[in-house]
């Protein structure tokens, strides 16, 4: 049934992001339309209005072919649309204004008496509307692509979702603003909803956007924010429009609501950008800030607020629009340098050097056909002057101009034209001032993947038992699977002690694998994929690397020998602490026993407890002795081919088939090959593993030993289930470590010393094998030791 439920809901969402796309498309066809209806029809560009005075022409879109007649504003109406201008205004006395779209044809007076008159049919539309036209489509362009680049790239991100559909609303207040003025029907509706709702979910979007705000994600009640929209439209569709035209109130309430909602969005931009706590969301914030704010300034200062209060716009609606483009242009930055929406976006730059040299050609063929044009005047002095000329302009262009915009596009966008003496100069002394080891290998791996702009970097550490552990990783390699794969790479190959080497042939995302080499010793290794430009590395790129890897040496050298020094106390501190109380205990009875003469049983009982805590004490040494030999690189291990159903069933021999309450359940495969192992340090691992699952699960239970063959890695896996307390999944990734309890109600009164698991995972580890886990809490708990067959 859960599963049944689980890809019900994966259908569903499936089926919801299918639909979003489809309205996109639907949103992106009525644009369309919009823009091919508009193409060749004129538009009349004018409003009449009356006053104390009559009715007069009132406001002019130069655009239109009104002004391209000659009318000018203060023109009276004689004729409109074959009627008498009276009996034509008459239905209009009420509203005091019609609109545009309405008047088909129209005859004016002006002061002077002339008599000026336009008929939309016998008119072509002027050049500047068609100017106009084609830069609101290439604004509308902008927002299709990046809307759905978004989209495609991101199909499960809300913040991507919003952002997707404000970019395909925009398009239609636009372009439903120029079907509108060509009185194209139904645009008017059309136009006013996504007026409408366009602001709210740009407000929308920034509500969701930061990704350390998850709680309003998933929140319905962010919802609300549409009720505004929703209500102004349905008020709109019932009372705002009458004649054929807008209500002039209820325009400016419409335009209040529209201020509102843009008004809601750049605030809630401002708080995210003030309470964001990474410096990433910060930046995006600062840019699509700076966007909006370009993109709706102007539009509000000189259109909404001078239209809402004196009916009268500062500068043409359609051109302040054009502002508009700053969002989606603000947007596509942050996407390209900050990764908005986490979204990685790679232009190669040979393809920016391209355009650069296109462009620059252009403007050079464009000189040429000027000059060409010019010569006819010319004389034959001024002939060579201009030739001159042009040389010195293709010079530029392709020279010092082309050179300029393409480190301004590096700094940008790439930002790897950097001095390495500069970085080298400065990661020292920041590393001189950190003595914490991980902190250094953070700031290693950081400052190159971000100074060269990498994919990602990883950086290594060669313990003394011969193993890497990785100690800081960033971008790719910040996944395990990767860092397993890059771990059992290095360990494959034993001559990477030459840099620059060309790590890519071995695999292919490693451009560099770098040795970092303390005294002779390589203590380190420091991986590097290759850039997400996609660029080779620079002569300038290598110089930092090696600067880099003989700084890096230093620092962690030196906070290596300071982190073994704090662990050799913490170690010894620690250690006396264990030895102390079964000491303590022997101490007292003895003391006891000398002291008091017992009776016979009172002094078996306290001689017990005595060969209890030396038995204790013996294991705890023994554990001390391997965890410093471990630590000291000493493993000492004896491989010898064994069967390991022999192992298992030496073992239960041991254990006496279990204990007063629990059962053991041997469950191995027969068909076992026979490993490489060391017998001895394989056995105490198993050996642990089952006195942990008698001591923790103390009302008892059945514990099972399975081995079973791994086929698809190529291993033998045994396993150690109990029916006990358990472990929580927090508690388990620092299982491992050396001196680890869990301190539970549960677990206290149970002897240990910490150490067993530590020892047990590296001594597995260092058989080539692996240790994990999967555990309830309060159901049991099942440990797994992996031993690759391979390792035969
Ligand atoms: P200890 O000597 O304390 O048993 P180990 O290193 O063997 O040390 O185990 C570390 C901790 O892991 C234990 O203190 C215990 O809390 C937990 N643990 C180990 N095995 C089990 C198990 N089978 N069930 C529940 N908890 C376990």
């Amino acid at each position: 049934m859960s599963r049944f439920s689980s890809s019900f809901f994966k259908a569903v969402k499936a089926h919801n992001r299918f639909l979003l796309l489809l309205f996109g498309v639907c949103l992106l066809a009525i644009s369309l339309a919009f823009f091919a209806l508009s193409i060749g029809r004129p538009y009349m560009g004018i409003t009449l209005s009356a006053n104390e005075q009559g009715w007069k022409v009132n406001e002019l879109d130069i655009v239109g072919v009104a002004s391209q007649a000659g009318i000018r504003v203060g023109d009276k109406p004689v004729e409109i649309n074959g009627q008498p201008a009276q009996t034509f205004l008459a239905k209009y006395e009420t509203a005091g204004i019609v609109w545009g779209p309405l008047i088909k044809e129209l005859a004016v007076t002006n002061d002077q008496g002339q008599i000026k008159s336009v008929n939309i049919k016998d008119s072509l539309p002027s050049q500047q509307s068609l100017i106009e036209l084609a830069t609101t489509f290439i604004v509308c362009l902008f927002c299709w692509v990046t809307g759905f680049y978004v989209f495609l790239k991101k199909p499960k991100n809300k913040a991507a979702t919003l952002f997707y559909l404000c970019g395909l609303f925009v398009p239609i207040v636009l372009g439903g603003n120029i079907a509108d003025m060509r009185a194209i029907p139904i645009a008017p509706y059309i136009e006013a909803a996504a007026t409408l709702f366009g602001p709210w979910l740009l407000a929308h979007f920034f509500l969701v956007l930061p990704e350390e705000r998850t709680r309003l994600i998933d929140n319905k009640l962010v919802y609300l924010i549409y009720l505004p929209a929703i209500i102004t439209l349905v008020l709109f569709l019932t009372i705002g429009y009458k004649d054929n035209q807008p209500i002039m109130w209820f325009r400016s309430l419409r335009l209040f609501e529209y201020g509102a909602g843009f008004l809601a969005a750049v605030i809630v931009a401002i708080i995210n950008y003030y309470r964001s706590s990474s410096i990433k969301t910060r930046q995006q914030m600062k840019i699509v800030l700076f966007g909006c704010l370009i993109a709706l300034i102007p539009i509000l200062l000189f259109n909404l607020l001078p239209q809402a209060v004196w009916r009268q716009t500062i500068i043409p609606p359609g051109f302040s629009v054009l502002f508009i483009v700053f969002i989606p242009v603000s947007m596509g930055y942050s996407v390209v340098t900050q990764k908005l929406m986490d979204i990685d976006l790679i232009i190669r730059r040979s393809v920016i050097y391209g355009s650069i040299t296109v462009v620059m050609a252009i403007i050079l063929s464009a000189s040429i056909v000027l000059a060409a044009n010019l010569q006819e005047s010319l004389s034959v002095p001024e002939d060579i002057l201009v030739a001159l000329l042009l040389g010195g302009i293709a010079t530029a262009l392709f020279g010092p101009a082309k050179k300029g915009i393409e480190t301004i596009i590096d700094k940008l966008f790439y930002k790897d034209r950097y001095d390495y003496r500069k970085i080298t100069q400065s990661l020292s002394i920041s590393l001189n001032s950190i003595n914490d080891f991980s902190n250094v290998s953070r700031l290693i791996v950081g400052t190159v993947v971000n100074t060269l702009n990498l994919g990602g970097g990883c950086l290594f550490t060669n313990r003394e038992s011969g193993l890497y552990e990785v100690m800081a990783a960033q971008g790719i390699f910040a996944d395990e699977s990767k860092q397993k794969q890059l771990s059992s790479l290095i360990m494959k190959l034993d001559n990477l002690t030459v840099f620059p080497n060309s790590a890519s042939k071995v695999a292919p995302d490693v451009s560099f694998l770098i040795p970092i080499v303390a005294g002779e010793k390589e203590i380190a290794i420091l991986c590097l994929s290759q850039k997400l430009s996609r660029q080779g590395f620079s002569s300038d790129d290598v110089y930092l690397l090696q600067g880099v890897a003989s700084v890096a040496a230093i620092a962690l050298h030196r906070t290596m020998l300071i982190r073994d020094v704090s662990m050799r106390d913490t170690f010894v501190s620690i250690a006396s602490h264990e030895l102390r109380t079964p000491l303590t205990s022997i101490v007292g009875y003895a003391d006891l026993i000398i002291h008091r003469d017992p009776p016979d049983d009172i002094r078996k009982q306290w001689l017990k407890r005595i060969l209890d805590n030396g038995q204790r004490l013996t294991a705890m040494i023994n554990d001390l002795l391997n965890v410093t030999r471990i630590q000291s690189g000493k493993l000492n291990i004896k491989l010898k081919a064994v069967n390991l159903s022999d192992i298992v069933s030496e073992i239960l021999a041991m254990m006496g088939g279990g204990t007063d309450n629990h059962e053991f359940v041997a469950d191995v495969s027969p068909s076992l090959p026979a490993m490489l192992i060391d017998r001895d340090k394989f056995g105490q691992v198993l050996g642990n593993l089952l006195s942990n699952a008698i001591k923790y699960s103390p009302n008892g239970g059945k514990i099972t030993i399975g081995a079973r063959y791994d086929d698809l890695n190529h291993r033998a896996v045994i396993s150690v289930s109990d029916e006990g307390i358990g472990i929580s999944p927090e508690d388990q990734s620092s299982l491992f470590t050396t001196f680890h309890r869990i301190q539970r109600k549960e677990t206290m009164g149970i002897r240990g010393s910490g150490l067993g698991l530590y020892i047990a995972k590296e001594w597995t580890e260092a058989m080539g094998g692996e240790i994990w886990l999967q555990s309830e809490l309060n159901k049991g708990s099942t440990f797994f030791v992996g031993i690759p067959v391979q390792n035969s």
